[in-house]
């Protein structure tokens, strides 16, 4: 049931700061959990520093290869944020690759990160294009979300920048997908706080949707299937290979390009207001503990630093911010307010592929080890549930 807030403390791991709350999680006889042996393995598996620059001027010759010819190497995507607009600059300028940069708009970018944005593409060089979803599609896809009382309701935004990348670079005719998401920075989510796939999204939409969803494009595993091996296309997720922890990114980004900070990772999204709230009341998780843990793993932070943190209150926890996200969204209060006190879903709950998915689980980490989907989304979906 909603707000555990008053329960006793839940035990912690003693190395990160994930607690025994956190969805399958297990601790070893010192008390640290699979999550942080997760992050040695990624780390053993990703090197950065001399190997990681090595490994990314390789991939860079690769690439510019197999783009000979075309207007483009690879698409890289962006959201003004600091994750997606270092790897914008690496890309360009460390690789020397010609990338083109996609953004996903749901309706919710913040003013400062549409600036952020348009400054780096311009001081870089490098053409912009931007999708914007159909805002009525987009608020009711996420409102299903929330009806269903799962935990992931910003899924409209993960659904359109899969969709968004694969389908510009099929378009373009272009063979590499650059990605940005960092295990050492952001950390390692757990799959029942943000799991998603088209059959799941089609239960959500088939269940909870109140108007017609008139331009929604899903993104099915046909589509993967066509993207993958007829128009092979490959992911490569570069933060794996180079040092993007602490504050020197955004220093640097700021010194550059004049790169404003959103204030919080995730916040270049105006509607994680609504995410964090209504994770936390519901739920009783705290988002910022993923990234927190990390912090804390790769040493940027100590252990007491992040617990402080977490006894802080977030600025974006503001009920202005949640009243402002929830009139967008066309959600009375007395509507949340119901939904938070509604017993608790996870994906589990719903029709999904991931029975299906766990019956190819070998197939699926090759296609990783292979560049075919991002790096470690073996580990995520099948070592941490
Ligand atoms: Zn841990």
């Amino acid at each position: 049931m909603g707000n555990p807030m008053t329960e006793p403390t839940l035990k912690r791991c003693t190395r990160c700061v994930m607690d025994a709350g956190v969805p399958g999680i297990r601790f070893d006889h010192a008390g640290v959990c699979n999550y942080c042996h997760m992050h040695d393995k990624l780390e053993a598996m990703f090197p950065h520093g001399g190997e990681g620059e090595r490994i990314l001027r390789e991939l860079a010759v690769k690439i510019r290869r197999d783009g000979h010819g075309g207007k483009y190497d690879c698409v890289v995507g962006v959201s003004g944020g600091r994750d997606t607009s270092y790897c914008l600059y690496y890309v360009k300028e460390k690789m020397g690759l010609r990338p083109l940069a996609v953004h996903f708009d749901n309706g919710w970018d913040s003013d400062v990160a549409k600036a952020n944005l348009a400054r780096l593409c311009d001081a870089l060089g490098v053409e912009l294009h931007t999708i914007i979803m159909d805002w009525p599609d987009s608020r009711e896809l996420t409102n299903c979300t929330i009806r269903a009382c799962v935990p992931y309701i910003d899924l409209t935004d993960d659904v359109g920048i899969a969709g968004a990348l694969y389908r510009t670079a099929a378009k373009e005719n272009v063979r590499y997908i650059i990605l940005s998401h960092s295990f050492r920075e952001e950390g390692i989510t757990p799959l029942k706080w943000n799991y998603i796939d088209a059959r799941y999204t089609r239960a959500l939409i088939k269940r909870f949707a109140r108007t017609k969803l008139e331009h929604f494009q899903n993104v099915d595993i046909h589509h993967m299937l066509y993207w993958m091996f007829i128009k092979r296309i490959r992911v490569v997720n570069i933060t794996n290979y180079y040092d993007d922890t602490g504050e020197k990114i955004e220093d640097f980004l700021t010194r550059h390009f004049g790169w404003t900070d959103t204030g919080q990772h995730h916040m270049d999204n105006e509607m994680f207001a609504l995410v964090y709230n209504y994770a936390r009341r519901k739920f009783g998780f705290d988002w910022r503990v993923v990234e927190l843990s990390a912090k804390v793993r790769t040493g940027v932070i100590t252990r007491e630093e992040a617990l402080r943190a977490l006894d802080t209150v977030p600025y974006f926890e503001n009920e202005a911010l949640v009243d402002y996200c929830l009139k967008k969204q066309g959600i009375s209060r007395e509507e949340y307010e119901a939904i938070i006190c509604a017993p608790n879903k996870y994906f589990t709950d719903y029709p999904s592929y991931y029975p299906l998915l766990r019956l190819f689980r070998l197939p699926i980490k090759g296609l990783c080890r292979l560049h075919y989907l991002p790096a470690h989304t073996y580990e995520k979906f099948f070592e941490a549930i």
